[in-house]
């Protein structure tokens, strides 16, 4: 049985930059808990609104130390992926969706001109994403998602027939579309820099204990002094210890999953030629979700697993990881004898319509809520989601494009006719491929 190298996360090194914690009571016009991909955009657009304005951040462990840290670093141009299940023949929806992907592709590339223009190193690459059909069903329902990537203004390109030139294992069928990979803790590290650079004041290792109102202000206390704001954005995703925070505040409910991922020690280039030929990541179709990317010469193997309460047992939960390593033996035979040499895990927060939550907290406007970016467009999305804080902070009612996905968000509702659409759609995508075959 394989023994699994565990580490919190394979993307973490020694923490170059690392602020102080906090050590006194103080005051700021913004604080902002939680140092991942939300709360770092929340303080970026923050800052861009306003270059006076005092804004503090504060993250329990480092930055970068929830998911926004451990992700498999696709920074995909999707929309909350349920979206995808909605009723296409409704021309108001489907220009919903058109208009936030094109939303969330603007703010994606406005992200890799921000790291060039400030010589930030993340490893932000252009590339093509492959879905990857290994049977006449995943064929079908891949032409089934390019007639909805097609819907949503998503480029793609979908390959019929033998597929060996693209991906190493047996494939059907391909579907191609566009998508950004970038190493997930250099871009957060990054960021932090950048804002340190614009004066926002950043404390680490300070879990906050308490959020209260005064009325007035918005306090909140952690072991090392207490923070008064005039306003406050909780940015903490899975990573809130509910148990640990007090809070007279209500807070959205949300299911918690894990995504699990393996690194592979150094391959060989034939080796990764017979993984990836093109060197492309690539993932399944299907519901079960497994994903891989090369990186730096070793396979990054991973996938969505099950609902957690997000503990340190989940994060190392071994049958996820003996499935998942099954898993990438199943599909890289050839990687049988390669050693690993990273296993980890992460949490997310997810609402049922995978829509994010972006609000005021009921009864307290003086408290935005930015949570709830779950696994496969979280970081696209979460990227983006200070320009809704701002608006929402600011009380901005001219962004009216950052209102529009505030309320998209807010409107989403679960498909309920999606499930019966997708079978429906991808049953006559067989019907119509074995008739072409004919
Ligand atoms: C293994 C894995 C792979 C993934 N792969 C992808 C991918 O390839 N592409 C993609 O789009 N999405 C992916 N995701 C999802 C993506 O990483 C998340 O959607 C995104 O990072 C969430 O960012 P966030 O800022 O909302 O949350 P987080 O990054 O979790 O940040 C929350 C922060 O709040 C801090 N915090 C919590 N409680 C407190 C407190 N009391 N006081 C102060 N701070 C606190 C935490 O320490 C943490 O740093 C993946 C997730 C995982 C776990």
């Amino acid at each position: 049985m394989q023994g699994f190298p565990f580490s919190t996360s394979f993307w973490f090194d020694d923490e170059i930059g690392a602020s102080p914690p906090l050590r006194r009571d103080s005051q700021t016009e913004v604080v902002i808990i939680g140092g991942g991909f939300a709360g770092l955009s929340s303080a970026y657009y923050l800052r861009r609104c306003d270059p006076d304005i005092h804004i503090t951040l504060i993250e329990a462990k480092h930055i970068g130390f929830g998911a926004s840290g451990r992700n498999a670093g696709f920074v995909m141009n999707l929309p909350p992926l349920l979206w995808l299940l909605d009723d296409l023949a409704n021309a108001q929806r489907v220009d919903d969706i058109r208009w936030t992907t094109a939303m969330i592709l603007e703010h994606i590339n406005a992200m890799g001109f921000l790291l060039e223009a400030e010589s930030i190193d993340a490893e932000w690459t252009h590339t093509q994403h492959m879905l990857v059909a290994r049977n006449c069903i995943e064929a079908a329902t891949l032409r089934w998602l390019a007639t909805r990537f097609t819907a949503a203004g998503l480029e793609s390109s979908y390959y019929n027939g033998d597929a060996t030139q693209m991906i190493g294992y047996p494939a059907r069928a391909v579907l191609t579309f566009p998508v950004v990979l970038m190493h997930p803790y250099k871009l957060a590290r990054g960021l932090q820099a950048l804002l340190t650079r614009h004066d926002v004041q950043v404390f680490e290792q300070s879990p906050v204990t308490q959020i209260a109102s005064d009325g007035k202000d918005v306090v909140v206390k952690t072991s090392g002094g207490t923070i008064r704001a005039q306003k406050a954005v909780l940015t903490t995703n899975a990573y809130i210890d509910r148990g640990a925070l007090q809070t007279n505040i209500a807070l959205p409910k949300a299911s918690i999953y894990h995504t699990y991922l393996l690194a592979t020690e150094l391959l060989s280039p034939e080796l990764q030629q017979c993984i990836s030929p093109t060197g492309q990541p690539f993932a399944d179709p299907s519901g079960s979700f497994f994903y891989g990317r090369l990186h730096d010469n070793r396979l990054l193997f991973g996938g969505i697993d099950r609902e957690s309460r997000n503990t340190l047992a989940d994060d190392h939960h071994l049958p996820s990881f003996e499935r998942l390593y099954a898993e990438m033996l199943r599909r890289f035979p050839v990687l049988a004898n390669v050693p690993l040499a990273a296993a980890w895990g992460g949490a997310v927060q997810e609402t049922s319509t995978k829509a994010p939550i972006v609000r005021y907290a009921d009864s307290n406007r003086n408290l935005v809520l930015n949570t709830g970016y779950g696994g496969g467009s979280g970081v696209g999305m979460g990227l983006l989601s200070g320009r809704l804080v701002a608006a929402l902070i600011f009380e901005d009612a001219t962004d009216v494009d950052a209102l529009r996905l505030i309320d998209l968000y807010e409107r989403s509702r679960f498909p309920l006719l999606g499930p019966v659409r997708t079978a429906t759609g991808v049953v006559k995508q067989m019907l119509l491929g074995w008739f072409r075959e004919l």
